[in-house]
């Protein structure tokens, strides 16, 4: 029998569940706003029409839901074989009817929904391997698609921003990405403030460290590499205000 409600009683994981939900409608709007011809426009990502992106987040529910039913079953399923393999889905996705893309978006949040929804209490925490290698227990998955379906919406281009993203999902980016940085040394003197938040990132504690200031959306904005409108930078030393610098890649 088909559940109808998440098997999963957990609060923390029902509230994360919630939030990938809302931003797959939220991407699910945003897409429905544009009109098939729409769809050939450029998005925000270098070289990606809309038709990319689209196709990118169809194909990231069905990865993501089969690390769902490896999880599931104990039987390794990828997210994809190989990076080439992403990569020329996503080609290849681009290039299909604007009714198929549209179904191929539909379809797949369905699907991985319909796996989240009957993935066993126990089995969520059981471990899968995310495209990037890390392992991970099965409950990540949600964080993995949230991040995805709310930041792509932007890229649509079509109207949404950094500041329709949930403070609690923009509050974990800024994590994910400083947290990057950290790891690979590159945010040496380059400290960050949110102003709004009372956050800061980077390299703090030194005087000679080019200091971006800004609210959380325009933080998150810059750091993942979406546009410098919102937020100031100021040189170290003399305080004065320079264009903000290219945040550290964090993907
Ligand atoms: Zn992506």
């Amino acid at each position: 029998m088909v559940a109808r409600h998440d098997l999963t009683t957990d609060p923390e994981l029902l509230a994360a569940l919630l939030q990938a939900r809302r931003g797959t409608a939220f991407f699910a709007r945003k897409l429905n706003e544009l009109s098939d011809s729409d769809l050939d426009g450029a998005s925000l990502l270098p070289g990606w029409t809309r038709r990319h992106v689209t196709a990118h987040i169809g194909y990231n529910a069905r990865a993501v839901a089969r690390l769902i039913e490896w999880a599931a079953t104990g039987v390794e399923t990828p997210m994809y074989p190989s990076p080439e393999v992403r990569n020329h889905e996503i080609e290849f996705g681009a290039t299909l009817s604007p009714i198929a893309l549209r179904h191929l978006f539909d379809h797949s949040a369905v699907h991985l929904n319909v796996e989240w929804r009957d993935l066993p209490e126990d089995a969520w925490r059981h471990t899968v391997r995310t495209a990037q290698g890390r392992e991970v227990p099965a409950s990540e998955t949600v964080w993995m698609r949230s991040r995805e379906v709310w930041m792509h919406a932007v890229d649509l281009d079509n109207g949404a921003s950094f500041r329709d993203i949930p403070v609690a999902v923009l509050e974990r980016l800024l994590l994910d990405i400083t947290g990057a940085w950290k790891a690979r040394g590159t945010d040496k003197g380059l400290a960050v403030k949110v102003t709004d938040r009372d956050l800061a990132f980077g390299d703090t504690a030194s005087v000679d460290a080019t200091v971006v200031t800004g609210t959380l959306a325009a933080i998150v904005e810059w750091a993942a590499g979406r546009g410098d409108g919102g937020v100031t930078a100021v040189a170290p030393g003399t305080g004065a205000a320079r264009t903000a610098p290219a945040a550290p890649k964090w993907i």
